[in-house]
């Protein structure tokens, strides 16, 4: 069994600046998966990542993130604590994370390859750039989250997407952004979980940008063009690694009072497909959106249209988009705060369980 060891020190750790946190606000100015300009190196003011959200708050985050690597801020990080036990990289510590999965570690990678509902799909964690702060059990549960999340949302919108069944995540100590996806490459931050532990669903948001193909969508053919964020916002909402146990407590799905208009609300598609899809009649709204945006079915100006197709046959059909968004807007889905404990269940699942009326679609 080939195996990876944790060195003795974090002797390359670079001191990470973060100038906003979290991944609920998908209407931050700069999208993750945008090539920011890199900073100066020279000066950091390290500013703390409150990632974890109380359950009733309801405070806006944004997905960016900037790292600058300053010598002289490395003497002032803490020294690793060597009486802390490390876990070692093995096969071994994989092997449940699939049924069936494949596991095998070689050099810089752990490439894990399973056939799920008769398709094969692989996952290499590439670690060249790895600086062993992402710890192995966070590689377990990304690797669960991929196994758990990725051939569903395949299943639903891979096909018209064209998606790629072999997926690679890099764990980089370098880069300036939490997480970015482009093709079938998901880049995130080696910094990351340390500074927001639990943070996995920030990858369900980046393979929502794989399965969806985020270098396609065409902004002639979008009514907004932040309907790529808000369609990997569904995405992570919809499938979160183990039904949310994580996401909810760290991750906030904003409500009107934030997210006040169709530009920039991902509640909205997610009401329109709680209350409206028909999945047993073929009806999948999300499907219908995610084809439309993808094969730039509708210039921008002719949205109308398109949201007459996305409403046909249901009960929507007929009203004009600005009538539907005022139905939004004064239902409870609308209001019901998305938050709750780690493991426990927000009032919003409680009373819309969004994710299990997925889940009962499917094979
Ligand atoms: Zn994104």
């Amino acid at each position: 069994m080939k195996k990876l060891i944790k060195p003795a020190a974090l002797s390359a750790l670079a001191a990470l600046t973060i100038t906003s946190c979290g991944s609920g606000d998908s209407s931050s100015s700069l999208p993750d998966d945008s090539s920011a300009v890199a900073p100066a190196t020279t000066t950091t003011t390290t500013t703390t990542a409150a990632v974890t959200t109380p359950a009733a708050e309801t405070t806006t985050v944004t997905t960016t993130v900037t790292t600058a690597v300053s010598e002289a801020d490395v003497s002032s990080l803490p020294e690793e604590d060597s009486s802390v036990p490390k876990t070692e990289l093995t096969e071994e510590l994989f092997k449940n994370v699939c049924e069936d999965v494949d596991v095998r570690i070689e050099d810089d990678r752990i490439i894990q390859t399973a056939v799920v509902n008769d398709i094969a799909y692989s996952l290499t964690i590439d670690l060249s750039k790895w600086e062993h702060n992402t710890s192995p059990e966070d590689m377990v549960q990304l690797s669960r989250l991929f196994w758990q999340s990725y051939p569903r949302m395949y299943e639903r919108f891979g096909e018209i997407a064209n998606a790629p069944y072999d997926v690679t995540l890099a764990i980089e100590n370098e880069g300036y952004a939490v997480a970015e996806a482009s093709g079938n490459f998901v880049h995130l931050h080696d910094m990351w979980l340390p500074g927001s532990p639990e943070d996995y669903d920030c990858i369900t948001h980046e393979l929502g940008h794989i399965v969806s193909d985020g270098s396609s969508w065409d902004s002639e053919y979008l009514e907004f063009n932040n309907y790529i964020e808000l369609f990997a916002e569904i995405c992570r909402y919809e499938y979160a690694l183990d039904n949310g146990y994580f996401n909810d407590a760290v991750w906030t799905l904003q409500t009107t009072d934030t997210q006040n208009s169709r530009e920039t609300s991902v509640r909205f598609l997610l009401w329109l497909d709680y209350n409206y899809s028909d999945f047993s009649n073929g009806i999948d709204l999300m499907y219908r959106f995610c084809d439309i945006c993808f094969n730039s079915r509708f210039p921008a100006g002719e949205w109308n249209e398109a949201w007459q197709e996305i409403f046909r046959d249901t009960a929507l059909e007929g009203l004009s988009v600005d009538e539907v968004w005022k139905k939004f807007a004064d239902s409870d889905f609308a209001r019901l705060s998305a938050d709750a404990e780690k493991g426990g269940t927000s009032e919003l699942a409680a009373h819309c369980d969004l994710r299990k009326k997925v889940k009962e679609t499917e094979t």
